[in-house]
């Protein structure tokens, strides 16, 4: 099998990733799909959008949960709405998680990725036991199903999440890795992160970044395309190969409201991972 397929973050009809025809354009044969809206989820259009995906020789290696009322407006109103750890919605977003990996399913997708939002990162709060239990609910639900749930990393620090994963404790939980993140969220460093986590990690990002020149934790830091922040495109795809990660490279770039920018940066990233897979496995 091919080693690192590249793919795109991509959207149907709901989410902030590209068009289909946006991929097939630039000749990338891999997607994550950000889930569409819940009228979309049925059996009908899945088998139509898998039609579209075989006419453009595509495959989904995850399709990722997204949510009503998230915003990422600020580090704080993240916490407040992103994922499944926000109190006012965990319980019916608990019920949309599974319809979405049923979706999945539909499309014969085994990853499920999620950012589930801020686990907090001290065990004793009396939340953590809750948040856990959700998790592994849902984890033994993707199970029955065939699949793995991928949790995207940027909102705690990688020894937290390793404890999380242990908690939880079944056998089919992993990590999305996305290194911008780190820095935008200003917890930890990339590539000595993916040192540390790297075993757990099933899917990977290709996002950049700049820290903030504010407070780290409170302001966001920047984000910009793969290979120009501070995430270091080249020694990122090296340690990914030195922890034994051989799968998807997902470039992510989200900025859909300049979408003719979008796609050139995209371009931009396609041209430089090829480059630097060469240099790297010396094909
Ligand atoms: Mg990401």
């Amino acid at each position: 099998m091919e080693k690192w397929p590249v793919g795109v973050f991509a959207s149907i009809d709901a989410g902030l990733g590209v068009k289909l025809e946006v991929v097939r354009d630039l000749g990338i044969k891999t997607i994550q799909l950000h889930t569409p809206h819940k009228e979309s989820r049925t059996q009908e259009k899945a088998n139509e959008f898998l039609k579209k995906l075989a006419d453009y020789g595509i495959t989904i290696t995850a399709v990722f949960c997204g949510f009503e009322g998230e915003s990422y407006a600020s580090i704080k109103i993240t916490a407040e709405t992103v994922g499944l750890v926000p109190k006012a919605t965990r319980a019916e977003r608990i019920v949309e998680t599974k319809e979405i990996a049923d979706f999945a399913k539909l499309l014969g997708v085994a990853a499920v990725g999620l950012h589930i939002g801020f686990v907090p990162h001290d065990k004793n709060d009396p939340d953590y036991p809750g948040i856990v239990a959700m998790v592994r609910e849902i984890c033994e639900y993707l199970k029955r199903n065939g699949q793995r749930l991928h949790l995207e990393t940027g909102q705690e620090p990688a020894d937290t999440l390793l404890e999380f994963i242990a908690d939880v404790g079944t056998d089919n939980l992993f990590i999305n890795f996305d290194p911008a993140n780190l820095i935008l969220y200003g917890i930890g460093n990339p590539i000595s992160d993916l040192k540390k986590v790297g075993h757990k990690v099933r899917s990977v990002h290709c996002k950049d970044g700049t820290a903030t020149k504010g407070t780290p934790g409170v302001d966001w830091g920047r984000e910009v395309p793969f290979g120009t922040g501070e995430v270091g495109a080249e020694q990122f795809l090296r340690t990914l190969k030195e922890v034994g990660y051989d799968g998807p490279l997902t470039i992510e770039r989200e900025i859909p409201e300049e979408p003719e920018r979008q796609k050139a940066e995209i371009g931009q990233a396609l041209k430089l991972i090829n480059d630097l897979k060469a240099k790297i496995w010396g094909s």
